[in-house]
């Protein structure tokens, strides 16, 4: 029996995966409602109900993410954002489509020409180093330009962090290494290109309705509302879960919830894995779906939107992105602003009714367009900054594992692949 401890998306496609292949196992899931971070909710807008997701917006649907959604049958509920909707950089206070091509990346009014030729630099230059931060690797090999306007805000969305605090081996080099390896980044981002054609998708009812499909699939094997407080070993092998009333006997524990809850179980397990754990820093975020006035169709400065934009690191606004949820799923008027992290955490100090006003100003100076902010939702994202390094001599007790957002990619497909391949290997063991 495996004991997985967290019920968001990782630790229900771990189940799913183990199900699969005939491993009996048991997930515990701290909150009443499952899917961690991936969470929707239906909220009263200004002329209606509007569905807002308070963590991923939209995941790509690669075929293994397919498989999963026919299995739990979401195959009707898809919805399929339409294909080469840009999207945009805030620069200088104007939105400009973000370069996706050669051609576009020669003509795009982001980048100086002077900038363009600068970029050409990284076809010569070694690849990034390891203990290089992605900052200095960028500039190093694309210069100031291209790394501030257009590879940090990117970065930045994905991981909520300033890349001068991010190491280029956490993060960089993997993603080199996706895409084929070799020193170039301009070449490698060409071969990446391929990753635009998988369909952008969400669901009708939001993202939250993938993990609500998994826990019906499997639902004599989650519990729900139990927090697991301990992790205790039996002798001879084995640990017992404990989880308010109940104590569980499994072979092994998979521990998917996030680094600061993680490091107490470990801990009373092996002190010094806990503590390497606890070290991981996260970077908090404000999440506020926002419902435009101009509810009677997009907008010119909507529209240039396209499917949301980021901010530069040079452009000074507490608000680091916006998702257009009109543009991607149809949902007439409504955003979803991204505020704080990457350097700008301090927003996250003012209390909501402030947090609010900030997205509205933002919003209505980025785009010319009023919006109603609905709500504000607090939480935050792994930081894969140079606290990362906490994890180079992490050393877990035999028969515990991790499948985390923080120790391999954390996008939805990555997810999905690392808890396909932890599910292999207990299965194979
Ligand atoms: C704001 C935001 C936007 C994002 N946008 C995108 C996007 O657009 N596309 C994309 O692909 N990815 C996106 N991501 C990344 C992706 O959503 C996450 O990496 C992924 O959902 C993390 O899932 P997880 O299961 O690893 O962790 P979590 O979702 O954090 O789940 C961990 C679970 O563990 C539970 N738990 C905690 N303590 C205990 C305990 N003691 N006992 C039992 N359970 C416990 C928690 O309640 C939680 O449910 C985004 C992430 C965030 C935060």
């Amino acid at each position: 029996m495996i004991g997985i401890v967290g019920g968001g998306i990782s630790g229900l496609f771990l189940l799913h995966f183990l199900r699969e292949r005939g491993v009996d196992a048991v997930l515990f899931e701290a909150a009443e409602v499952p899917g961690g971070v991936m969470k929707s909710l239906t909220v009263q807008g200004p002329s209606g109900s509007v569905t807002a997701d308070l963590g991923p917006q939209r995941m790509r649907l690669t075929a293994g993410l397919g498989q999963v959604v026919d299995r739990v049958g979401l195959r009707s509920l898809v919805l399929r954002a339409p294909t080469g909707i840009p999207f945009t950089v805030l620069h200088a206070g104007r939105l400009i489509r973000a370069p996706v091509s050669v051609r576009e990346a020669l003509s795009t009014p982001l980048i100086s020409t002077a900038g363009k030729i600068r970029a050409l630099r990284d076809l010569f230059t070694a690849a990034p180093r390891p203990d290089e931060s992605v900052a200095e690797a960028l500039t190093r090999k694309l210069g100031r330009e291209i790394s501030t306007r257009l590879a940090a805000p990117l970065l930045g969305g994905l991981y909520a962090s300033d890349p001068a605090r991010m190491e280029a081996r956490d993060t960089l080099i993997p993603a080199l290494e996706r895409a084929g390896g070799g020193r170039s980044l301009l070449l490698a981002l060409r071969r990446a290109a391929k990753w635009e054609r998988i369909p952008v998708v969400s669901f009708t009812g939001g993202m939250g309705a993938l993990p609500h499909a998994l826990v019906e699939r499997h639902r004599e094997h989650v519990h729900l509302g139990a927090p697991v407080t301990g992790i205790e070993r039996r002798p001879p092998g084995g640990f017992d879960l404990v989880a308010g009333n109940q104590r569980v006997a499994v072979d092994e524990v998979v521990l998917t919830l996030p680094a600061p809850e993680a490091a107490p179980l470990v801990r009373s397990i092996s002190p010094d894995a806990g503590d390497r754990l606890a070290a991981l820093r996260y970077n908090p975020l404000a999440v506020v779906p926002l419902v435009a006035a101009d509810d009677t169709g997009l907008g010119a400065g909507l529209r240039r939107m396209g499917s949301g934009f980021k901010v530069t690191l040079e452009d000074d606004f507490a608000t680091r992105g916006v998702t257009a949820h009109e543009a991607l799923f149809d949902r007439k008027g409504l955003f979803t602003a991204f505020l704080g992290g990457m350097g700008r955490e301090e927003v996250l100090d003012r209390p909501d009714r402030e947090i609010l006003e900030i997205a509205r100003t933002d919003f209505r100076r980025i785009t010319g367009t009023d919006a109603t902010p609905l709500l504000v939702h607090r939480t935050r994202m792994p930081a894969w900054d140079r606290s990362w390094r906490a994890l180079d001599g992490l050393e877990l007790p035999k028969g515990i594992r991790l499948c985390a957002a923080y120790t391999d990619r954390p996008g939805i497909p990555g997810r999905l692949e690392s808890a396909r391949r932890t599910a292999e290997k207990i299965a194979s063991a």
